[in-house]
């Protein structure tokens, strides 16, 4: 996972045209750190302790950067959402179908299938982005 500085971050919420708050800053921030997608509950946890955030003020931040664009939410049929930060590039995770393990898998192409998809496609042009959950069993699952 890339790490972006405050900068960074600062120019992303300004070119998806939203005000720059440090609430959002440090949504983004924590969103930038982690290695797996998040659920809104482990985000919201981690806020209050380390920035003092209340959970509307998280929520409404996640609504309004997903809205924006600046973040992906992913769904693992858990029943709850899970965030990530959009970066444009294609994401590949392993989930549990029994608990909840998430492992993010880097360094693994399915852009072959991708080409094969849209080649079979009576609907489609192009594609830009994509997110791929593959469920299973984790080691302590198993
Ligand atoms: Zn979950
Ligand atoms: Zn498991």
């Amino acid at each position: 996972m890339a790490s972006y500085t405050q900068e960074e971050l600062t120019g992303m919420v300004q070119e998806a045209g939203l005000r720059v708050t440090g609430h959002r800053l440090a949504v983004l921030g924590y969103l930038s750190k982690v290695k797996n997608p998040v659920t809104v509950y482990e985000l919201v946890d981690a806020l209050r302790k380390k920035d003092n955030i209340d959970q509307a003020t998280v929520y409404r931040n996640l609504a309004s950067l997903h809205e924006a664009g600046l973040l992906r939410r992913l769904d693992f049929n858990h029943g709850h959402a899970h965030y990530e930060l959009e970066t444009g590039r294609a994401s590949h995770q392993l989930v549990c179908s029994n608990c909840e393990t998430i492992e993010k898998i880097e360094g693994i192409s399915i852009d072959d299938t991708v080409k094969k998809m849209l080649k079979k496609s009576k609907k489609f042009k192009q594609t830009t982005t994509h997110s791929m959950e593959i469920y299973g069993l984790c080691k302590n699952c198993a």
